[in-house]
This record gives structure tokens, C-alpha cells and sequence, in this order.
């Protein structure tokens, strides 16, 4: 029997290697287009970073090695060009260019896919590449290594798109993501990948998503990329990694079956529509075993299994069913991982598939033992039967191993009770007594029953006051630290003695950090005669992730590992080095953990404090600023966000204020056209006494810095109201006196122009120009519902902990 098999990677490998062990007297030939076999795909985005530096470690096997050792004939350099099923032949181009036809018995394709080149002007400039074999990973090899590669492009936010964003972070690059959805990492939710959009933004990734590259030009310095927004972005180089698709074109004109997404169609046991002819690998289209449609999946496992699998068929006869996959993937993205198996809430959305979804956040081990960090599940299951349809999962450590299991459940078509059933191996440093799995479970099953009836954070940014009373059961100082907006602060423990503080009259949404203290609440509120009382799913954790804009950030918290290390050479042994492990801590443990540090320390004593939380990073920088202490290092490895932090002079609280500089400060509150004019020829003027001048945009005066012309953006329905009564632009701004119905703003715009006088927006410009920083209020942006890809290019989004620090260098400090 002549096997004859398609591709030498991932199914033909295994495909050829499995047939030999149970037919020792098969012939078999491999066909492979390309120069390798049996390589490692999966760990190419590494060896361009160097975590992988010896290039040899990318091959598990040579065309000679795995030849001889399954008795294998490998014809590399041979490309499949046509199948001919009725001589049961295939016509080759062998490494001459010389044709010729193979002969089979039984033929297998697992041509796997290939990436997608859209049809974009410049896209076959020097220094654009994708990603899928060998020569392309030696290629974009040694473009790294002969140029200095300051800025990289990365277009497509999938898998790949996302190592090799990380690995060319660790070739020194500040990288530009460009995403056509609205996230990155297609098979996960918004929520979820929101996490992620936040770890790449704490790394310094400047994140376009909702955005794509219409045209690549090359300039003086490099690659031009232009968006789709009309943004330019200049590059050293640009990955293309939109997406892959079947590699099927020398099967087009045989008899064999294509299916309705694009893939070969294949039966149970992996045989196309053509006897002897069986397919396998990421160009095969299988149903999916919930939706039973068929789809199509790139991932190694799969590919693997199947190449297995079809070997038995293939030797046996049609025996081994397979089952399907449900596409169950991992990635590293940075020092988190995320990871899916099954069927998000979107695709079960557009499937009309009616289904519940829950968010819990648990400790990745006992809190008790150091290094715990933080695992975020989310579960969608069936509302009827209790089914699982899918989980998906971000965090630092253990990630991998709660969607395996699950993924193994979803598989035997088992329910969220099941979750309750698994039984997990338990010690401090691996798990909890609850593992995350099984809280997910309790949650879940508290859902299904009513028991805990949620809401979603999408819910919770659409509520409307009129019908909602929403209460923030966290302490005083989380809320402090950030809010959701109308929510009232009653922490869980005061709950029961300010019953007489909730209406009766109104729907109530609780909610707590991650969802706990507001499942308590909600009990408690119950039993008190609440009827209509809703827990917010994930809590303040999820929602504050899932509303939050990651988009296109200028400053990272971090350094890079590299610079961060600097700060060692400055510890000496004079100084004391006091460690604080802060780990497990939520917001504001950390900081108050610190400040004890602190006040127990010496002067010029550091601290090197570690913290799970991870918002401690941004913390802990306008906490250095406005104390005075000094900040020397702030770094993440593995969920632990580490910063070092020396006591400065200061001797009590009272010192702990800055000594002021020569600076402005600005409050812009008001968007009346005659005031903004006011402020910034008072702000211009002070710059060009080359003073620090900072304007903070708060509440309406965020109108003042809209852009004219803005792109298109989600918003909720509370926010598009907010966006139509407002003006949209600096240019719809009216006089507080004299407006008369936009007839005096009109005057007034006309007479300024013919008096030589700069109108407001050329004002603006001079301010930015003369270097005047721009910072619009977070916590405004998110009431009135502004985003930040509706203001001017130039300004950056801060706190009022960002405004106070500046406040604090300033000697004149107005609010307008
Ligand atoms: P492949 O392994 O791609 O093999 C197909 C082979 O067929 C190729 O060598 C090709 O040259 C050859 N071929 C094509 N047409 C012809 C022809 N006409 N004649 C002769 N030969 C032909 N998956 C994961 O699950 N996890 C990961 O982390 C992961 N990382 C990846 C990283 C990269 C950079 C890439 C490119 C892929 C990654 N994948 C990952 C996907 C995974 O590698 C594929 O799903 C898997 O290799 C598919 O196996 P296959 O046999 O179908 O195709």
C-alpha cells in the first residue's frame, strides 16, 4: 500500500510517523513544498525575540532523521500542483522545476493555511513580512538583527500578531498595534480582552483598535503606515498577521469537496468527497461539536490529533470517528496568559444561541502563600439545561490548567454543576480549597437558580437612574480610589443599619471588587424586603476593565526589564533594603502597606514592595509624586508588580509637599466659548515665559478639546444622549453672555477674525505647540461618556491624583 501524504509539518508529520508504527511494509512519500519538516511553528515568534536563540531547536526533525528513522521517503522542495482522483496520481514540481505525477493507494493533504496578504498599496515593501515557516522567520531574523529596530508596526491583533508584538518589545521596539474589531484576540469577549488591551497599554503598546492599515509607503526613516482614521504611524518595520486561509489552490480544479466557509469538506473519519482522498489539519473545515456548523480552526492540537487519527483510517479502513474541535487556545501575551475553549458570548450572540454568562475572579493559589495572583474566568453555559458552552481565561499563573479541565468538560458535553465535581489536586502554593474552577461553579449554579440574580457590566453602564439605585458595597477607601458613576457607597458591613438610605421604589444594583461582598449584600437585601436586587457579574474589577479606553496610551507604567535593573546598582550597603510583601492585597492594602513602610524608615532607606494588585502600579507612581519619595524602579514579572521606593528627607507628613516650581496650573470646567478664549491666551502667555503649564478638562469643558472630526464610536445609550446635547466640537461652543440663540458666537468669531485676533482652535494649537500639556479628567470623560478618540490629538488622560501632582509643582493655580 503507497501512502502519499501532503505537507510535512504538523498532520502529515504525525500522519506519516503514526502509519509506519502500525504498517511496517507501507510505502510512504511525503511531499512537502518547502525546505523543512516537522518544525516547530508554534515556537517561531520566539526564536525573532530570542527566547529561542539556537535556531536548530526550531526542527524536531530533519527530511534525513525522520526519513530514516520511519522509513519514510521525503521529498522536499516537491509541490503538490493537482490531484488527479481518477489515476489516483497527483502532478508534482520537484526542486528542478520538472513535472511529473505520484502515484498513491491512499492520499492525505494537510497543506495547512497561509497568511493573508490583502491587496494594500506597499505591501510588498522592504520591511514588511508575515509570519508562517522557516524563510519567513530567517527573514524578518535578519532584518532585526542589521537594523535597530526603534518602532515596529504590527498589524492584527490575533495569536501571532500578539507574540510577535511581545517579542519585538524585547528587541527594544515601541510597538504599534493595528486591529481592524474592536479588541484583540478574536475568540474572546470584549470584557475579557479588555484585560488584555490593559496589560499591553501598562507595557507601553500603543493600542488602534476599531482601525486598519489602508496603505504602506515607504518615508526618509522608514514605513509609513496610514490608517484607516487618518492616523500615520512611522515604522522600522511592519508584521502583517490579519489572518490565515486555507492553502488549497492546487486542489481547485479536482472533484474534491470545498466547503461552505472555505475549507476542505471532510466526513467522520476525515475522507474528503473523493474515496482514498482524506484531509486533515488547520485547511479542513469540520462542524463544531455545540453549534454543529461548520468552521474552521488553526491550531496545532487539532492538527495533531487528526493526523493520528486519519493514519488508522487510512491503514484500518473508516473506523476512528472523530469528534471535532472546539478550538481550545492559549497565549502568552507579555506576563499574562489568556486562553478559550468553546463558545464566547459574542459567537453565541450571532448564532442566536440563548445562553447565561458569569465572571468570577479568584487567587491563582492560597493568598496566604506569596506569589498568588489573580485568575479571571469567565463561564457561558446553557439557561435551560445548564450545559457549558465556553470558559475563557486571563491571568498570570494557572490560567492553562483551569481551561484545560474545562475544556475537557465541554468536550463530554458536561454542566457548570460539573464544575462543582471536579476534584483538584490542593496545596497552598497550587490552589485554594475552592480552586477557581469550582467557584466559577458555585457562581454559575448560583445564576442558573436565580439564587444570585446578576447583571452585566454592559447593564451596569446603561443603567438609567431614574429606574436604578446602585450601591458600591466595597470600603470607603476602594471607592475612593474609582467609582462607578451615580453609585453610592455603603460598605457591605454597614449595609444591615442604612437600610432607610435604598428606595424601595427602584431596581437595585450592588456591586463589590470582584463580586463576593455584593452576592452578600444582595442576600442581605433580600431578606430585608428587597425584592428586585441584582449582583453586577465580576464586580467593579470587570466593569472598571471592560469600560476603560486602552487605546493609543503614551506612557507605559513599566520600564523594560533592561532599564528597570539600573536601580540595583544604586542600592549600596550603606542604605537599608526593607521588603514588604504586599501580594493578595487588594486596593488600597498596598499603598496603606507602604506608607507604614515609610513612616517606619529611615531617610534613604528602600523599599522594595510587591503588590498582586494591578492597579498598585499606577498607584504607586502619583503616590511618589505627591509624598516626594523617589521612586527608583517599577516593574511587573508574572503578575507581581514590583516597585522600589526610596524615603526622601522629609521628615512628617506636612514636608511631604513638593517645594513649588514656576507653573501654571488650569482648570477648564466651563465650554464657554469666551472663557476657553480667556484661558488659553492666559495659558500661552505663560508659556512663552517658558513656565510648566498644565490645563486639566474636567466635566464641560471637555467640549473644548472635541475633535471636529471624530471616528466612529461605541457608546451606551446614557452616553449618546449626553454626546447629542452636547456641543461635539470647540467650534459649536457658545458665549456665556450675548449668544443669542448662536448669533453673538457667530459675531464674535467673525470679528475676532477680522481683527487679527487667533480664533480659539488656532489657540489651542499655539498652546500645544508651545508645549502646554493637556490633560483631560478621566473620571469626567467616563460620566458624560466622552472617549478619547473624540478629543484632539495631544492630550493625555489623567486622574485628579495626575492633576494634583502638577498642581503641587505650581505657584498659580486657576479654575475656570
Ligand atoms: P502546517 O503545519 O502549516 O503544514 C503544512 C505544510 O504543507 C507546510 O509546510 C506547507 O509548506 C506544505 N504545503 C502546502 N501546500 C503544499 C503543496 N501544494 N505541496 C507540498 N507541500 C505543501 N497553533 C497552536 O495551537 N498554538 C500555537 O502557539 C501556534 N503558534 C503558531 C505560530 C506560528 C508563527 C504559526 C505560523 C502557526 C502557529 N500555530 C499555533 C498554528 C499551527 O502551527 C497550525 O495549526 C498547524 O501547524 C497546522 O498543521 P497543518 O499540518 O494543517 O499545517
Amino acid at each position: 500500500m503507497k501512502h502519499l501524504i501532503i505537507g510535512g509539518v504538523a498532520g502529515g508529520a504525525t500522519a506519516a510517523a503514526r502509519i509506519r508504527r502500525i504498517d511496517e511494509h507501507a510505502e510512504i512519500v511525503i511531499l512537502e513544498k518547502g525546505k523543512y519538516i516537522s518544525y516547530a511553528n508554534c515556537g517561531l515568534p520566539y526564536y525573532i525575540g530570542g527566547t529561542i536563540n539556537d535556531r536548530s531547536r526550531l526542527f524536531l526533525q530533519t527530511p534525513e532523521s525522520f526519513g530514516n528513522r520511519f522509513e519514510v521517503n521525503v521529498k522536499i522542495e516537491h509541490e503538490a500542483v493537482r490531484i488527479n482522483p481518477s489515476q489516483k496520481t497527483v502532478t508534482v514540481r520537484n526542486n528542478k522545476g520538472e513535472f511529473y505525477d505520484e502515484s498513491y493507494d491512499k492520499l492525505l493533504l494537510s497543506p495547512g493555511a497561509a497568511p493573508i496578504r490583502p491587496k494594500i498599496e506597499g505591501i510588498d515593501l522592504e520591511g514588511v513580512f508575515s509570519l508562517r515557516n522557516v524563510p519567513d522567520t530567517d527573514n524578518i531574523k535578519n532584518y532585526v538583527t542589521q537594523h535597530k529596530i526603534k518602532k515596529a508596526v504590527v498589524i492584527g491583533a490575533g495569536f501571532i500578531g500578539l507574540e510577535m508584538a511581545e517579542n519585538l518589545y524585547h528587541l527594544g521596539a515601541q510597538v504599534y498595534i493595528v486591529e481592524k474589531l474592536p479588541q484583540v484576540m478574536a475568540p474572546i469577549d470584549f470584557s475579557m480582552a479588555q484585560l488584555v488591551h490593559q496589560h499591553l497599554a501598562d507595557k507601553g503598546v500603543q493600542l488602534h483598535i476599531n482601525d486598519s492599515v489602508v496603505k504602506l509607503a515607504k518615508s526618509e526613516n522608514g514605513i509609513l503606515s496610514y490608517l484607516d482614521s487618518g492616523k500615520i504611524i512611522e515604522a522600522d518595520m511592519v508584521i502583517l498577521s490579519i489572518g490565515v486561509r486555507p492553502e488549497i489552490n492546487f486542489i481547485k480544479d479536482s472533484p474534491i469537496k470545498i466547503g461552505e466557509t472555505g475549507g476542505i469538506w471532510v466526513n467522520e473519519y476525515l475522507e474528503t468527497s473523493a474515496p482514498d482522498i482524506y484531509a486533515v489539519g488547520d485547511a479542513i473545515e469540520f462542524p463544531h461539536p455545540i453549534t454543529g456548523k461548520p468552521w474552521l480552526n488553526y491550531l496545532a492540537n487539532p492538527a495533531n490529533r487528526q493526523g493520528r487519527l486519519v493514519a488508522d483510517n487510512m491503514v484500518f479502513g473508516n473506523k476512528e470517528i472523530y469528534e471535532g474541535s472546539i478550538g481550545t487556545s492559549i497565549a502568552k501575551v507579555f506576563d499574562i496568559t489568556v486562553a478559550s475553549t468553546g463558545l464566547p458570548a459574542k459567537k453565541l450572540q450571532e448564532m442566536e444561541i440563548p445562553f447565561h454568562s458569569s465572571w468570577t475572579h479568584s487567587g491563582s493559589h492560597a493568598g496566604y502563600y506569596p506569589g498568588a495572583t489573580q485568575i479571571s474566568l469567565k463561564l457561558t453555559f446553557d439557561p435551560q439545561t445548564g450545559r457549558i458552552f465556553g470558559a475563557q481565561g486571563v491571568g498570570y499563573d494557572g490560567v492553562d490548567k483551569r481551561i484545560d479541565q474545562i475544556a475537557l468538560l465541554i468536550k463530554l458535553q458536561k454542566t457548570i454543576f460539573d464544575l462543582m465535581l471536579v476534584e483538584h489536586t490542593y496545596a497552598p502554593p497550587f490552589s485554594s480549597a475552592k480552586d477557581p474552577i469550582s467557584i466559577a461553579g458555585y457562581v454559575a449554579n448560583n445564576i442558573f437558580h436565580n439564587k444570585m440574580p446578576i447583571i452585566t457590566w454592559r447593564e451596569m453602564a446603561n443603567a438609567n437612574p431614574e429606574e436604578v439605585f446602585i450601591i458600591d458595597v466595597r470600603t470607603k477607601e476602594e471607592y475612593e480610589m474609582g467609582n462607578i458613576n451615580g453609585a453610592v457607597n455603603i460598605p457591605v458591613d454597614e449595609i444591615r443599619l442604612r437600610l432607610d438610605e435604598i428606595p424601595q421604589n427602584k431596581k437595585i444594583y450592588v456591586h463589590c471588587a470582584i463580586g463576593l461582598r455584593g452576592y452578600l449584600a444582595l442576600k442581605i437585601l433580600k431578606q430585608h424586603g428587597f425584592d428586585h436586587v441584582f449582583n453586577l457579574s465580576g464586580g467593579y474589577k470587570t466593569y472598571a476593565a471592560a469600560t476603560t479606553n486602552f487605546e493609543n496610551r503614551e506612557n507605559p507604567i513599566f520600564k523594560k526589564a533592561e532599564e528597570a535593573n539600573d536601580f540595583q546598582v544604586s542600592v549600596t550597603d550603606k542604605k537599608k533594603f526593607i521588603q514588604i510583601d504586599a501580594c493578595g492585597l487588594q486596593c488600597p492594602g498596598p499603598i496603606m502597606k507602604l506608607k507604614k513602610g515609610i513612616d517606619e524608615a529611615q531617610t534613604g532607606d528602600q523599599i522594595l514592595i510587591s503588590s498582586t494588585d494591578a492597579g498598585f502600579a499606577r498607584d504607586v507612581e502619583s503616590w511618589c509624586k505627591t509624598t516626594n519619595h523617589i521612586l527608583i524602579s517599577n516593574s511587573s514579572e508574572k503578575g507581581i508588580y514590583n516597585a522600589v521606593i526610596e524615603k526622601s528627607g522629609v521628615k512628617n507628613k506636612a514636608d511631604y509637599s513638593v517645594v513649588p516650581e514656576k507653573g501654571k496650573t488650569f482648570i477648564m470646567f466651563s465650554d464657554d466659548l469666551d472663557k476657553a478664549l480667556a484661558t488659553f491666551i492666559l495659558a500661552n502667555g505663560a508659556a512663552a515665559t517658558g513656565e510648566k503649564v498644565t490645563m486639566f478638562f474636567t466635566f464641560w469643558g471637555l467640549n473644548v478639546i472635541k475633535k471636529e472630526h471624530k471616528p466612529k464610536v461605541t457608546k451606551s445609550f446614557m452616553d449618546k444622549m449626553f454626546s447629542m446635547m452636547l456641543p461635539s466640537n470647540s467650534l459649536k461652543l457658545k458665549l456665556s453672555k450675548l449668544s443669542m440663540f448662536g448669533i453673538g458666537d457667530r459675531i464674535m468669531r467673525r470679528l475676532m477674525k477680522q481683527k487679527g485676533i487667533s480664533s480659539l482652535e488656532s489657540l489651542r494649537e499655539q498652546a500645544l505647540e508651545s508645549g502646554v500639556e493637556f490633560i483631560a479628567c478621566q473620571m469626567s470623560m467616563d460620566m458624560i461618556g466622552v472617549k478619547e478618540s473624540e478629543l484632539i490629538d495631544g492630550v493625555s488622560i489623567g486622574g485628579v491624583a495626575t492633576y494634583m501632582e502638577r498642581a503641587d509643582r505650581a505657584n498659580v493655580n486657576l479654575f475656570i
